[in-house]
């Protein structure tokens, strides 16, 4: 492939992290270019509701977020491309990074490629994806007026959901394999005290059954290993999330979560390419310290540009 264009600094992913990075290289005059990858915005996009980003004391929707984080990095001359990125090479320099459009030269990268939903990997699974089976509420919601719908995992994410879907549903079971949530305080005591969310603790999901779209669970109670078959109208999967490294496979040290090893400077085991938001961070994943890090990328990226 012929490497056309070459840039002082790209930014690989459109969240949080990537707009505030591009944000803040763009306001060092770096002209950075920011490839947004498939999610528009990254997974935040896909919240109704953020309701503990600093500053929006009414919540915030994730994509209008997103929209104003586009806007503000745009106005200080952020190039943005809607594409994926379908390779990079850090095994010389400067390094190259190349698009389905394009293919690019590049001093200096902030990896922010977010992470992908984990799947339950159980029978039916992928085959009933869209059909019943769903990775996003605020997405899919609607199509479950007065249903019966189940929501695996005991996360904030999951909880969070199982209470967005009670616009919608005339009940949602929350399948969890523990007998304890993994959610926050604030989520549960609500959840708890809403009349349409049910619990389903000590309990696995073996398989996904269905015809044309999902119509029963296969679980387990961990607990006395009893199986049993009960209805569903749909199933809701919200367990964590793994991140998007494939493309960076044997060229960035990993950590033991799977995310990149970054430096206090967000700098990777790649001196110059730097790495920013949920691909990089197995602890926090939240949309105001995935923008931090983004900061952060950048004014490291902006130093060492300067060295160059
Ligand atoms: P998470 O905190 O990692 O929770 C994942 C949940 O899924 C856990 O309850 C886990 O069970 C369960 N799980 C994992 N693998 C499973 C499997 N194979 N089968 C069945 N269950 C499985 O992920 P998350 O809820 O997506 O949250 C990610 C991060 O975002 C967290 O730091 C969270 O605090 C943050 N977040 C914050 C908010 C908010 O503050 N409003 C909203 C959403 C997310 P165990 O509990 O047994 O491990």
């Amino acid at each position: 492939m012929e490497f056309v264009e070459h840039r002082q600094i790209m930014i690989l992913g459109g969240g949080p992290a990537g707009f505030t990075a591009a944000l803040y290289a763009a306001r060092a005059d770096l002209k950075p270019l920011l490839v947004t990858g498939m999610t528009l915005y990254g997974q935040a996009s896909q919240t109704h509701c953020i309701e503990n980003y600093p500053g929006f004391p009414e919540g915030v929707g994730g994509s209008d977020l997103g929209q104003r984080l586009d806007e503000q990095a745009k106005r200080f001359g952020t190039e943005i491309i809607y594409d994926t990125v379908q390779c990079v090479d850090l095994t010389q320099r400067p390094f190259k990074v190349c698009l389905s459009s394009t293919s690019y030269t590049v001093d200096s990268l902030i990896i922010s490629m977010g992470a992908d939903s984990r799947k339950l990997g159980v029978p039916g699974e992928r085959e009933f994806t869209g059909r019943g089976v769903s990775y996003c509420a605020t997405c899919d919601g609607a199509f479950y007026k007065e249903k019966d719908i189940h929501m695996v995992g005991g996360g904030d994410s999951a909880i969070e959901e199982a209470l967005f879907l009670t616009r919608f549903a005339h009940s949602i079971t929350v399948v969890h394999r523990r007998d304890q949530l993994r959610a926050g305080a604030i989520l549960e005591k609500r959840a708890r005290e809403n009349p349409k969310i049910h619990f389903l603790w000590d309990t696995v999901i073996k398989e996904i059954l269905g015809e044309n779209s999902v119509n029963h669970l296969l679980v387990e109670n961990v607990k006395t290993g009893q199986q049993e078959t009960i209805p569903t109208d749909g199933v809701f999967i919200s367990i964590g999330h793994n991140p998007n490294t494939g493309v960076l496979e044997g060229q960035l040290k990993l950590t033991e979560f799977g995310t990149i090893e970054i430096d206090n400077h967000m700098e990777t085991s790649v001196k110059g390419v730097f790495a920013a938001g949920e691909i990089a961070d197995p602890f926090f994943r939240q949309v105001v310290t995935s923008a931090g890090m983004g900061a952060a990328a950048a004014i490291s990226a902006t130093k060492y540009l300067a060295t160059l």
